[in-house]
């Protein structure tokens, strides 16, 4: 053991954390004890402004946040990537920074880039290209040993990711992201009250259960079920229909949302059409500097210029939902091509 990498257990005991206590909160908290840098960035964040909108069955909250910037404008073609310091690999963290093993493969960092109160990064161990399809399970393992108060969360390689030549998931606090408990509270309440929410029963394998979710902004679909490895069967079966669907260079445009909640899983799967919506490289009035990730399509849109922050409107969000979301056709296309598999 190294001082800077603990596992889970030696991490309770560093910590004397009692048995029933919330293991992740105490690192959260020692770490930023710690580490000066990050602390005051989640100090600021408390002070950041913060804007919510209304839609008939779901809300979105837009949040100025110029600490992000380097986050948004990140670089990510081969050029730019091949000339940096990767911030994830092991040389290059800081030096206060200290990882608890969360998975087989994979290290829990505190993130100092917070979009939430408590935010975490996961890497992978070695320095490989983020790719979901050879890491699946370890989203759904890591959200299991999290526990029911937290998520993680996949950004795809173009679909999000800053990093995209290091292997990671990020994590957080789950009530920070209320798109969550929503749309689980939903689920388990379909059979019971009326909803504006269009919530469709696709497929059942087992003891695991596919369902297209259709919002007002949003088309995306939500595997349930206590099995990981039929999780990740059905998780593939989806997969492999947008692939054919849309192909890909590197992966299909995705971003992933992965909760425990009383034993159960929820893998949230947003397809996406598109990395960057056209308001992005507009000039002048009419650029807005937004690059959606999971946290933005889960209901957290994050901008890094007042100037966007001002004048971003509930049209606006609908529309840049819409163009890098996936069409209602491709959405029911979908729908009847992972039926016949
Ligand atoms: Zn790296």
């Amino acid at each position: 053991m190294s001082n800077k990498f603990f596992s889970l257990d030696e991490i309770k005991d560093k910590l004397q954390v009692p048995e029933q206590a919330d293991f992740i909160e105490a690192f959260f908290n020692w770490q930023i004890s710690k580490w000066q840098f990050a602390r005051e960035n989640y100090t600021a964040l408390e002070s950041v402004k913060v804007k919510r909108f209304n839609f008939p069955d779901t809300s979105v909250l837009v949040q100025y946040n110029p600490h992000r910037v380097g986050s948004i404008m990140a670089l990510t073609d081969e050029k730019s990537i091949a000339n940096r310091k990767c911030f994830l690999c092991n040389e290059n963290l800081h030096a206060e920074q200290v990882g608890v093993k969360l998975t087989e493969n994979y290290t829990l960092l505190v993130n100092p880039f917070p979009v939430i109160s408590i935010h975490f990064t996961a890497k992978f161990n070695s320095h490989v290209p983020q790719k979901i399809s050879e890491n699946l399970i370890e989203i759904l393992n890591g959200a299991q040993t999290l526990g029911d108060n937290y998520f993680l969360l996949y950004n795809g390689p173009e679909a999000g990711a800053s990093v995209p030549e290091h292997r990671h998931f990020q994590g957080g606090a789950k009530n920070k992201l209320p798109f969550l408990k929503d749309i689980i509270t939903k689920i388990e309440n379909r059979y019971k009250a009326n909803s504006d929410l269009t919530l469709m029963d696709v497929l059942d394998f087992k003891q695991t259960k596919l369902f297209a979710v259709q919002d007002e902004i949003r088309n995306y679909f939500v595997i349930t079920g206590v099995n990981a490895s039929e999780i990740e069967e059905m998780f593939f079966n989806l997969f492999n229909v947008f692939t054919s669907l849309f192909g890909a260079e590197k992966e299909i445009k995705l971003n992933l949302i992965s909760t425990v909640e009383k034993g159960k899983h929820y893998l949230v799967i947003f397809p996406r059409a598109k990395h960057h919506p056209s308001c992005f490289f507009e000039e002048g009035e009419k650029q807005l500097l937004v690059r959606p990730s999971t946290l933005d399509i889960g209901g957290i849109i994050v901008l890094p210029r007042e100037e966007d922050f001002n004048k971003i409107t509930k049209e606006k969000i609908k529309e840049i939902f819409s163009e890098v979301g996936i069409s209602n056709d491709d959405f029911k296309h979908i729908i009847s091509e992972v039926k016949k598999h």
